[in-house]
């Protein structure tokens, strides 16, 4: 972001303040000043427990836990919980700090690109300061679906029946399929490119197949240099548990890839409080090959002989106590190396171990270890 679009970011954001009502929420904080340094988790929780959150300073351990270091915190959170900015031009960004959302604002109306729940009706006060400051239109004219879930989605339905909404179209048959009023299906949608001209932006969306889930696509602006792709990058923290709940990991592994075949300067990964650098990708990229070569030294070196004994006919406890040995195996040298380096390294590398050795080498990879083809 320039020093222009930092400005534009205070502005912004000073006018989401003054334009805000006084939302319910806001009525479980302490004070502003305890407001302004709540972090998401709490705001999640309708503030209930924003007088616990705000005691915990950013940058200091919370439980048994690492802290997280403060590169990978994004901007505080206003008093509504959300922050919205400016990432270039007519392109605007908001948060939870859980969640983002993204925008673009144009003369015709307003291009949104997925509607977490957590951030909610703050979409709309984040929209509202915007085209109040800029004097462009307000309306969402234009919704995508980044994918289908409900934890990017399911406050589509808060921009009504007559929004376009965009998305792929593995996208429309799961929303068919799940029947939530709260996302209803895609009105527009495609197999494998979409350009999207409104107002004078652009925006392509790309699908370049499966990986977080089926329908999950890569959306790009290209007169700003932004790439929006969820769930599979996480700037600046571990991937979310099991490698984010993904449906194809060998897809998600090499999706990691084919973000940096684009020529962007900022990533809007979809999650945590903050953009994305080309740097965060490389990071991640290195920490899922960490994960991968122990995953192979692990499945060549662990015996589980000693569990049959154990365990007696009990398949299930054998294999389950097999799988917590070789992910702690695999995850103990590489939480020591990148703490520090990746936020919540320490929470959720454990469960991305087991995830790479059962799908990325046994399932999908065939690399079978003690469970090959019998002599
Ligand atoms: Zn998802
Ligand atoms: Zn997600």
């Amino acid at each position: 972001m320039c020093t222009e679009g930092q400005n534009t970011q205070d502005d912004v954001r000073a006018a989401a303040e003054s334009a805000a009502p006084l939302a319910s929420r806001r009525a479980f904080l302490a004070g502003a000043g305890t407001a302004a340094i709540v972090p998401a988790a709490a705001t999640l929780l309708g503030g209930r427990l924003a007088g616990a959150a705000s005691a915990s300073p950013r940058g200091s351990r919370s439980g048994d836990f690492a802290p997280i270091p403060a590169r990978s915190l994004g901007p505080a959170v206003n008093s509504d919980g959300y922050f919205v900015g400016r990432i270039s031009g007519n392109l605007y960004w908001v948060t939870d700090s859980v969640y983002i959302s993204m925008f673009l604002s144009t003369t015709e109306g307003v291009v949104l690109v997925d509607a977490p729940p957590t951030i909610g009706h703050n979409l709309l006060r984040a929209i509202n300061a915007v085209t109040t400051a800029n004097g462009r239109p307000s309306k969402v004219t234009h919704f995508i679906y980044s994918h289908s879930h409900a934890d990017h989605a399911a406050a589509a339905s808060l921009f009504g029946p007559d929004v376009v909404r965009i998305g792929h179209e593995q996208c429309r048959s799961l929303l068919v399929r799940d029947n939530d009023q709260n996302r209803p299906p895609p009105t527009v949608t495609f197999t494998r490119r979409h350009t999207l001209d409104v107002g004078g932006e652009r925006l392509e969306l790309t699908y370049h197949g499966n990986n977080h889930s089926p329908d999950n696509i890569f959306i790009y602006a290209p007169d700003y240099r932004v790439l929006m792709f969820v769930d599979v990058i996480f700037p600046g923290w571990v991937p979310f548990k099991e490698l984010a709940v993904s449906q194809a990991i060998p897809d998600w592994i090499r999706a990691q890839k084919i973000t940096l075949s684009y020529p962007w300067e900022t990533l809007i990964a979809g999650h945590n409080g903050r953009l994305g650098t080309r740097h965060d990708v490389k990071l991640q990229i290195a920490y899922v090959d960490d994960l991968l070569a122990q995953a192979r030294l692990t499945m060549a070196s662990l015996d589980p002989s000693p569990l049959f004994k154990k365990y007696g006919n009990n398949t299930w406890a054998i294999v389950d106590a097999y799988f917590k040995e070789a992910s702690a195996q695999i995850a103990a040298p590489v939480i020591d190396k990148y703490l520090g380096k990746l936020a919540a390294v320490d929470v959720f590398t454990v469960d991305n171990a087991y995830t790479i050795f059962e799908f990325a080498l046994r399932v999908d990879g065939g690399v079978l270890g003690p469970f090959g083809i019998h002599p």
